[in-house]
């Protein structure tokens, strides 16, 4: 009880206050007779946990009621349906499934032609965004944003593609300028994203694992070569030598996709090619470097193609100089200034990052009768089918659950923007090839958790922004500064509040790759809310405690996005095919089925904003020529 109330279990704001907050709700909503099945569940309280506020609050990650229906899904709950028994309530050119960034580019793409396509974009969480969204937490008056998984922004190279399209969305900077400097003291380099830099003011801790069970923060512990650290002179050369990442890329990437080099590293595992290319033993890849090296990717590197950590700096370069860049939450900042652009009015004000960052979503304003791009949140669409044989049907019927009830939609084309997951349960009729290459995409699981806190002086005063560990939960968390566009002071100080993030993903390496997805989703999905505060709770604790961290007293809010299919994971043989067949994301590519395309970015096997947009792109100019 003494350790539940200096964990701050039982402050205010996180757990009970949501639980209380919901329960009243729901007496509310019940005397108004309007019953939705998350606010009455106390089940979905209890796993979804306080949301924050804003646009995204009760819309953190995959919500209970996201993953009720898509287990239904899962359990062919939906194969009895008759397409035909429900009847059709609207038609409409193009249906999209799935609201990320590749469904609302889907139908940006379809506006941008000779004659502009009518969509719907149907997507099963409340609000667009897929896995680009943000949390919202107001501590002490101040607003903090924070991404819930989609992150990083590459300035694309001048003359690509995407130099052209996103200046088109109104995202006219591509290097945003940061939260300057205003603590009393000397300046830390923080960095511009959730994820660590690796420079001076970093980290490592070494506790109970280690035999400390004291705990020891070493600073900047690359650059003073470990000193200090409980490894042995082996294990800390060859962790040091994982810091040559700069080296190894530069002798190893392939100059093309297809080439010798990249067929090589796609028959191989990540965890085998690191091991030749660092020249360090299994134990090191996975004591030191997993998960983040293959974090791109969801699993342990044993489970991952080689090539799946080089394909994104193979197939889209962009201008490292500048380096990389973070909307306020994360690409978020994508998905809105699209949906600025097919829908004007949906967030007010001009389509400047400023308004686009700030402005509040109106869900009204995104499905209105007569509109010529609507989006409709809480859609789990469950059924896809021609209207007779594919090669000569007509339409295509997408049968769609919403609040309770199935509806129909009729359309010329369907765009299948969704992801892997869902795509082979619900496009019926799905010729042998296509379900084939769907088997081969394998999505894991990850959650990110924001923990806001009221200032980071337990960070500065030991002169670190950022941190990394080696047991217990999570693996590192980092201070950022923000872009001032977004909501926020303009400042940063170790007095600031800020929101610091985790990103679990739950690999196992030894297991085959479907054992340890299936391992991560059970153990994401199996954990209450409560669970997760409180391994957070503790864990900053663990580490930062001596340094003046009182989780009591410096917790505010705790909001968790889970993800129970978050990363494509490519195999061994994902991206260039194996035993001479053609590689899954090439036949879904290549040959849409009927009336039907495939978006989405695990079709490129590159977890990317910038797949999602290429991916849509091809789609779209499929169903304009198809
Ligand atoms: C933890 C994490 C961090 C990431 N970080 C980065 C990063 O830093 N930079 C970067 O560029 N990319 C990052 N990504 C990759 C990310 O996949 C892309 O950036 C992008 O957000 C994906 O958009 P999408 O539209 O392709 O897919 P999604 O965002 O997955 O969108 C698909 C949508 O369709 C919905 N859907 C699925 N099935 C159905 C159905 N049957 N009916 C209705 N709706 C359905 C889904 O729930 C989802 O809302 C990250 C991914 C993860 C998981």
């Amino acid at each position: 009880m003494t350790h539940h109330r200096s964990l701050g279990m039982d402050a205010r704001i996180t757990r009970r206050d949501f639980l209380d907050a919901a329960l009243v709700a729901s007496a509310g909503l019940l005397m108004q007779g309007v019953a939705p099945a998350d606010v009455l569940d106390p089940r979905a309280a209890a796993f979804d946990g306080y949301s924050g506020v804003g646009d995204y609050a009760g819309a953190n990650g995959n919500t209970w009621a996201v993953i009720q229906e898509g287990h239904r899904l899962r359990d062919r709950k939906f194969v009895s349906v008759r397409v035909s028994d429900v009847p059709p309530e609207e038609t409409v050119d193009t249906v999209i499934v799935g609201g990320g960034i590749s469904g609302l580019a889907s139908a940006l793409f379809l506006q941008r032609t000779a004659r502009p396509r009518q969509c719907l974009v149907l997507d099963d969480h409340p609000i667009f965004g897929g896995l680009a969204k943000s949390n919202e937490i107001i501590v002490d008056g101040e607003r903090l944003v924070g991404n819930q998984a989609s992150a990083l922004f590459f300035p694309p190279l001048p003359g690509s593609f995407l130099a052209e399209f996103y200046p088109s969305i109104g995202i006219d900077r591509d290097i945003f300028d940061y939260q300057t400097w205003n603590g009393s003291g000397p300046e830390l380099p923080v960095g511009r994203t959730c994820y660590l830099s690796g420079g001076r003011g970093s980290s490592f801790y070494f506790g109970k694992a280690f035999g400390r069970p004291e705990g020891t923060l070493l600073v900047d512990p690359i650059e003073r070569q470990l000193e200090g650290a409980p490894l042995g002179d082996d294990v800390r050369r060859e962790v040091l030598s994982t810091a040559r990442e700069s080296d190894v890329r530069a002798k190893w990437q392939p100059k093309a996709h297809g080439d010798e080099a990249a067929r090589r590293l796609d028959a191989m595992t990540l965890e085998d090619h690191v091991m030749e290319a660092y020249g360090i033993s299994r134990e090191t890849v996975r004591r030191f470097m997993s998960p983040i090296l293959g974090g791109g990717s969801g699993l342990g590197a044993d489970a991952l193609s080689a090539y799946s950590d080089y394909a994104a700096d193979v197939l889209l370069p962009w201008r490292y100089a500048d380096g990389v860049q973070m909307f306020p939450g994360g690409n978020v900042g994508v998905a809105r200034h699209i949906v600025k652009t097919l829908v004007p009015d949906a967030i007010p004000g001009s389509n400047s990052l400023q308004d686009v960052a700030r402005g509040h979503v109106s869900l009204a304003a995104l499905d209105r009768k007569g509109q010529h791009v609507r989006i409709r949140g809480e859609a789990t669409v469950i059924a896809v089918e021609h209207e007779g044989p594919a090669d000569r049907a007509d339409a295509v019927r997408v049968v769609y659950s919403r609040r309770g009830r199935l509806r129909a939609v009729r359309a010329r084309h369907v765009i299948v923007a969704g992801g892997s997951w869902t795509a082979k349960h619900i496009v019926r009729g799905l010729p042998e090839s296509h379900q084939q290459a769907y088997a081969q995409f394998v999505r894991s699981p990850a959650l990110v958790a924001h923990v806001a806190v009221r200032n980071w002086r337990f960070l500065y005063d030991r002169g670190i922004h950022e941190c990394r560990w080696f047991e217990g939960f999570g693996n590192f968390l980092a201070v950022r500064r923000l872009p001032t566009f977004g909501p926020g002071r303009p400042t940063l100080s170790p007095d600031s509040p800020v929101l610091l993030t985790f990103k679990v993903l739950f690999p196992s390496p030894g297991d085959p790759l479907d054992t340890q997805v299936q391992k991560g989703r059970a153990e994401l999905f199996a954990t209450p809310y409560v669970e997760y505060e409180r391994r957070l709770r503790e864990q900053l604790s663990m580490i930062f405690a001596s340094a003046g961290f009182d989780a009591r007293r410096d917790i505010v809010a705790v909001v968790l996005n889970r993800w129970g299919h978050a990363y494509l994971s490519p195999a061994p043989g994902f991206f260039f095919g194996k035993n001479g067949a053609p590689a899954p994301g090439d036949v879904l590519r290549d040959q849409p089925f009927g009336r039907i395309a495939f978006a989405n970015s695990d079709v490129a096997g590159i977890m990317d904003h910038r797949s999602s947009i290429l991916e849509a792109k091809r789609a779209a100019a499929q169903i304009v020529s198809g």
